[in-house]
């Protein structure tokens, strides 16, 4: 199978990999000039199971109102006037309880380990090099109540895999010489033997050149436009020439999921309505109206489509309406 991947972050990257250990001819395509240009570029480079915790906890609510007049803490919170934003906020709310917590850290440590395992195997085969470093990462406590806290609430992250020892100052001075001229200013330090190191945007680097030696091929500088113009487009260019029937861009723009061997929605009764009304008569000005996905640099940006999409229906909601001209005008 054809299979085309968006963005050659250390995501796309690896997943190129795994598509083309499966066989696929891959392409890769990226708006920057080469891989992981982006957030993939200078991350804290740890492997840390021994620090899988859910960011979603009891304590996650008090942390983010703090943020809002301290600088200095680990989530922050900035107000924002995207009804998205505050849905998602009230799905993370839902998961800051104890419970909740509990079981994210749990899936998300066996994740971890199983990642951590994935990733092993896949230097061993491809040799890439990444400045990896093993021996385990050392975290640092300033006072002892914190130490203590930090102790007890590793026991989780022990029962579902990982090997944490908690140091007194002395102990974390002796795992890091570098440490014992400072030691005093730490109470001691959690440490896991498993957890490691090493330099993201490099791997990502030189696995994509691995891969390109593969076959994988890269299209970089190259935008992937907000997808609200696949339809009008490609029935325009494709469609109307002939050169595919529209009965086949409306299978291949509904049943993707099943590619993922996910439900394909369908037209029942009592089945959530998914459904999109289409004006084929109907032409529009990419861009007349914004972009719903924000993505203004698109490259069919004012240009006249046909195939003018009036009302989309996701899971029973109405999600995008087409305004009418005079609507606009108003
Ligand atoms: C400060 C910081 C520290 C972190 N530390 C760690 C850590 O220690 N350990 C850890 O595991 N994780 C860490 N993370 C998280 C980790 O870095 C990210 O989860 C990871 O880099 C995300 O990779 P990605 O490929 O999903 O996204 P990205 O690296 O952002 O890749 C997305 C790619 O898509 C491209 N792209 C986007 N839009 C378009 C478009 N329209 N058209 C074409 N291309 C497009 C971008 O150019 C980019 O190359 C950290 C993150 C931050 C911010």
């Amino acid at each position: 199978m054809k299979a085309l991947v968006l963005g050659a972050g250390i995501v796309g990257i690896t997943t190129a990999y795994e598509l083309l250990q499966d066989g696929h001819e891959v392409t890769v395509i990226d708006r920057e000039a080469e891989p992981a240009a982006f957030t993939s570029y200078s991350n804290a480079g740890l492997f840390a199971p021994g620090h899988a915790y859910a960011w979603s906890s009891p304590a996650a609510p008090g942390i983010l109102l703090k943020s809002l007049w301290r600088g200095d803490q680990a989530l922050r919170f900035r107000f924002n006037a995207d009804p998205r934003f505050w849905s998602w906020m009230l799905k993370f709310w839902g998961q800051c309880t104890a419970e909740r917590a509990a079981l994210n850290t749990t899936r998300k440590v066996k994740l971890c380990n199983y990642s951590l395992g994935v990733f092993h195997e896949t230097v061993r085969r491809t040799g890439v090099a990444f400045d990896g470093r093993t021996g385990g990462l050392l975290y640092l406590y300033r006072s002892e109540a914190a130490l203590r806290a930090a102790s007890a609430k590793s026991r989780i992250l022990s029962d579902n895999g990982c090997r944490i020892e908690t140091l007194d100052r002395d102990g974390m001075a002796a795992k890091d010489p570098a440490l014992g001229p400072v030691k005093d200013k730490f109470a001691g330090a959690l440490y896991a033997p498993d957890d490691e190191s090493g330099d993201c945007r490099l791997f990502a680097r030189n696995m994509g050149g691995w891969l390109k030696d593969q076959g994988v091929s890269f299209k970089f500088n190259t935008t992937v436009t907000g997808l609200e113009t696949a339809f009008s487009s490609v029935y325009t260019d494709v469609v109307m020439p002939g050169d595919i029937p529209l009965s086949l861009l409306v299978e291949k723009l509904t049943s993707g999921c099943g590619l993922l061997g996910l439900p394909v929605p369908r037209i029942g009764a009592g089945e959530p309505a998914n459904l999109v009304l289409v004006d084929l008569q109907g032409t529009w000005t990419v861009g007349e109206e914004g972009y719903a996905s924000r993505s203004g640099n698109c490259c069919f940006d004012g240009r006249e489509l046909h195939g003018r999409i009036l009302l989309t229906v996701a899971a029973g909601a109405v999600v995008h309406r087409t305004h009418t001209p005079n609507e606009v005008a108003a």
